[in-house]
């Protein structure tokens, strides 16, 4: 028997996330909706709290903060697991995302470079970068899907990277205390040298040359960030200098293998949302899926409704088990993407399918459905599209390498 509880440990930082999402995101979530690029000053209040648990050693709320696959400071009893970091940060993905999931972008100390930096960082920058918000900076004008093709630069000067390039798209861009850079640092060497870099905010050289507008996520702040002869410390670059071409740009890409099961996990959480929406709506209209009945014998909305059903389980247990295989120093890649592809069209098909099955009420802004069906789509585009995750599925399994499966 599997035994598919989640332990003591976990329940309890998942019920904390979950207050946090109902007491302070729900409330607000329309409110930030409608006012993009405006500052939710609300989670500065959360931003103390956040340190304040950090520094006492108990659980971040949010959860894009990531767990090290190697860490060890969440115990936890779920199948000898000797730690919980990914789940842990998995668990309060979902549930912060289940109050609004632009919000839960924006939780100060929490971004996907805080994953980046978990994930390779040495134990010096643990120390170092423990404690900053860290957003990550892949994309740039010339590419999106295609990560091994950044042109941005990165040159050593003495005791310094000169970093040259302009990264779009970036989560967090504006408000983030510190940003993961993707930089080449020999061009003539191809995806090998590809490096991450940790930049302060403050480092010469940076700026933000716009906002975004978008479709849904508007809590979140997506900027544009030009860097021009930006100056960082010699040990900012993370995980080791040397280009190794034999390896190619693994180092770099062990990164998705953490953030992509968190971005499942969001797409979860906001498909749980509206799945629970939708039954109080059409509880309100006398229809009632039952769990005893084949669902061809029910009504039409009760029948798509536990298809829904079960294909958020699916999703929810794929991201578990990619969180859970990084917490066990098992190689995730193949489930990391798994769980990104289930969850990221599950969150879009649940969403608007709510949207469709509750009529007017769901497309009108009388309930946050028609925002979740907006919101969802990101989740299913960032850290690797449907198409991309579906494709590393398909050479994982196959046993092919990326020049032979494109
Ligand atoms: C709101 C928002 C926030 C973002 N945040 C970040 C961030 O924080 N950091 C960051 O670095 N980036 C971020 N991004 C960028 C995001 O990661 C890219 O948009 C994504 O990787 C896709 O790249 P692209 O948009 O250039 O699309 P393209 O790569 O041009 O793809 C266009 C379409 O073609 C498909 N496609 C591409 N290649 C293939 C193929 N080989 N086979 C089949 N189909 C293919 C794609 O799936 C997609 O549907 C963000 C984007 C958005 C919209």
């Amino acid at each position: 028997m599997i035994n598919l509880e989640l332990p003591k440990k976990l329940r309890a930082s998942a019920n904390q996330a979950h207050q946090v999402a109902q007491e302070i995101f729900r409330p607000i979530s329309r409110k930030y909706d409608l006012g993009e690029h405006d500052y939710p000053v609300e989670l500065d209040t959360m931003a103390a709290m956040v340190e304040g648990l950090a520094d006492s050693g108990t659980q971040k709320i949010g959860g894009a903060a990531g767990g090290r696959s190697d860490g060890d400071e969440h115990a936890t009893e779920l199948l000898g697991n000797t730690n919980g970091g990914n789940m842990s940060a998995l668990l309060n993905a979902l549930e912060t995302s289940w109050g609004d999931v632009g919000l839960m972008l924006s939780i100060p100390y929490q971004g996907l470079g805080n994953a980046a930096i978990a994930a390779v960082a040495t134990d010096e920058q643990l120390k170092r970068f423990g404690k900053v918000w860290a957003s990550m900076a892949i994309t740039e004008p010339s590419f999106g899907s295609d990560s091994a093709a950044v042109t941005t630069t990165a040159v050593l000067d003495g005791d310094e990277w000169v970093l040259n390039g302009e990264k779009i798209f970036v989560t967090a861009g504006q408000r983030s205390t510190h940003i993961v850079v993707w930089a080449s640092v020999d061009r003539s060497l191809g995806r090998a040298a590809i490096k991450s870099f940790v930049v302060p905010r403050d480092a010469p050289g940076l700026s933000v040359a716009r906002l975004e507008h978008k479709l849904g996520i508007k809590a979140s702040d997506t900027a544009v960030l030009l860097l021009q002869d930006c100056r960082i410390p010699k040990d900012n670059i993370l995980g080791s200098p040397e280009v190794n071409v034999e390896k190619g740009f693994a180092g770099v890409m062990q990164t998705f293998d953490n953030t992509r099961p968190l971005v499942a996990a969001m797409a979860v959480g906001v498909a749980r949302a509206a799945l629970e929406e939708l039954r109080a709506i059409l509880k309100d209209a006398g229809i009632e899926p039952s769990y005893d009945i084949p669902a061809n014998n029910q009504p039409a909305a009760a029948a798509e409704f536990l298809r829904m059903e079960a294909d958020y389980e699916a999703a929810y247990l794929l991201s578990l088990r990619a969180a859970w295989m990084a917490d066990n120093k098992k190689p995730n890649s193949l489930e990391a993407s798994m769980s990104k592809a289930k969850a990221g069209r599950t969150g879009t098909d649940v969403t608007l399918k709510a949207v469709e099955l509750a009529g007017t009420i769901g497309y009108s802004q009388r309930t946050l459905l028609e925002k979740w069906g907006r919101d969802s789509k990101i989740l299913d585009i960032f850290e690797g599209t449907q198409q991309i995750q579906q494709l590393i599925v398909a050479r994982r399994i196959l046993g092919k390498t990326s020049a032979e499966l494109k």
